[in-house]
């Protein structure tokens, strides 16, 4: 096996026998990313010098019996996350040459576990989009299919981790971030518990929804790295101060005896029919193996989609505003321009389409006269959709659907129509407005050769449930092996 097609367990593995070094192994994947990063685009910066460096490091800490659990396994991250020293620019050209004086919470967690930094991963600005377009530095391309969208807004992420350039990664997850593109590239995505890892040092979107999460070959994987990020971090104040559990041992427990929960409003028109397909069969093996498949109903899942694009614009515009041109990031000064101008210039130069017209959203919902009609009111339907998730689990372990209405479309094609693009993550957004975990799980490919994912929900703090069932699903299909013909 090439070593850009082994997961993070079959890395560390090799590793620990001595099979191959840290430095092999960040060779290796410097050269797979010459070989695919023109036609796939997944890094928005590289850091072939450093990763070298940390490599060597990772090396001579092994040999002396003092490995981390990520130990010279190389790998990018999500551009959204900032790396002290490393240019941190969330897709955006406003934070084009920002290099941040701090690592994020759960990178410096990433860096005591081992891991050697590859790199950063291309997105959507911001993390605004379903497809990597509205990314400020040109879009990333699907490995199972270049002319097709990876997903977003952790397209690169996803890409990346499909393509072997990182042989882990973590993304961000808001409305669906994380699991959407894991869902198009074929890949593990989960997004946790909101407050299960820490956003300190996570570019702010949507303060009350975006949450940080793996992106990996397999759900062995994924477990292997929540372990490392997740916890408490006085840092954060809505970091959630409950312990971090064993994930590794939640792996063998199997689904029987389970009740999975099948929503009848995630199977419903607009729903591809090969993704259908591809999930009703996942939910098959998963009864094979023990599971009871339970009709669910959440009955407000029509309305998340309205009230995520008040909240999450509402709250975006807030947090967007520190990019004034004043304290870091792009600053236009023309001469003899006065203070709102340079405010006005660096943000209208700075910012994109879809950033400005979120901004412009998010503004008009929260502003004096709106705000009970708008904001104060997908309030009160974040409530009732929580409502429906909560009455759901007194019936059933965790609840499984699609991911994505269909598999990944093509570049180009529903850019110009926000509102499409919108509804890409008509299944995954309710989770986040409910604050909890899902996880994307590959299983199966279109007859065009794109990959399909299973959506899994659980409770809040419920991350085992979701594990038990990913990794019951992996050991008995063989989805996960396949990789893209890079
Ligand atoms: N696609 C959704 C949006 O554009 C979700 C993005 C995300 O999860 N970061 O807002």
């Amino acid at each position: 096996m090439e070593p850009h097609e082994l997961t993070l367990a079959q890395a560390l593995e090799l590793l620990a026998k001595k099979e191959v070094s840290s430095v092999e192994l960040t060779q290796a994947l410097l050269a797979r990313m010459e070989a695919t990063e023109p036609s796939v685009n997944a890094y928005l910066t590289t850091t072939p010098e450093l990763a070298l460096e940390q490599a060597q490091a990772a090396d001579q800490a092994r040999a002396k019996g003092e490995a981390g659990p990520l130990c010279g396994v190389p790998a990018g991250l999500k551009d959204v996350l900032c790396t002290q020293g490393v240019r941190t620019t969330c897709g955006s050209k406003i934070l084009e040459n920002f290099v941040p004086p701090f690592d994020a919470f759960l990178v410096a967690r990433l860096k005591q576990a081992g891991m050697v930094l590859l790199g950063k991963h291309n997105m959507d600005e911001f993390a605004m989009g379903s497809s990597t377009e509205n990314s400020g530095f040109g879009p990333s391309h699907n490995p199972w299919d270049l002319d097709a969208i990876p997903g977003g807004s952790s397209g690169g992420t996803a890409a990346s981790v499909a393509a072997g350039t990182s042989l882990f990664s973590v993304g961000t997850d808001t409305g669906g971030s994380i699991r959407q593109p894991a869902s198009h590239c074929g890949v593990v995505g989960m997004k946790p518990t909101y407050g299960r890892v820490s956003r300190f040092g996570l570019v702010a979107f949507a303060s009350s929804l975006d949450q940080a999460g793996p992106i990996t070959r397999t759900v062995a994987d994924a477990a292997a790295v929540l372990q490392v990020i997740a916890g408490h971090d006085p840092a954060d104040s809505t970091s959630a101060p409950q312990p971090v559990p064993d994930y590794s041992a939640a792996l063998g427990r199997g689904v029987k005896g389970l009740k999975l929960g099948v929503p009848a409003e995630f199977f419903v028109e607009g729903l591809d029919q090969e993704v259908e397909q591809s999930v009703k069969a996942a939910m098959a093996v998963l009864e094979q193996q023990g599971a009871e498949l339970v009709p669910i109903s959440l009955p407000h899942t029509d309305y998340a989609l309205a009230a995520y694009y008040i909240i999450a614009p509402a709250e975006a515009s807030s947090n967007l505003a520190r990019y004034d041109g004043v304290k870091y990031g792009m600053s236009v000064r023309r001469e003899e321009a006065g203070l709102l101008d340079m405010y006005l210039d660096s943000r209208s130069q700075g910012f994109g389409d879809e950033v400005i017209r979120r901004i412009m959203l998010g503004t008009y919902a929260l502003s004096a006269g709106y705000y009970d009609a708008y904001y104060g009111k997908a309030g009160q339907v974040r409530t009732l959709i929580r409502r429906d998730f909560d009455q759901a689990f007194e019936q059933v372990d965790a609840i499984v659907g699609p991911v994505t209405p269909s598999p990944a479309f093509g570049l180009g094609q529903k850019v110009d129509d926000p509102l499409q693009m919108y509804l890409s993550d008509v299944f995954t957004l309710s989770t986040n407005l409910a604050g909890l975990p899902g996880m994307s799980v590959p299983c199966g490919f279109s007859a065009k050769g794109l990959p399909i994912g299973l959506q899994i929900i659980a409770p809040h703090f419920a991350e085992e449930t979701i594990l038990a069932v990913g990794a019951a699903y992996q050991e008995a299909t063989d989805h996960h092996h396949k990789r893209p013909p890079l």
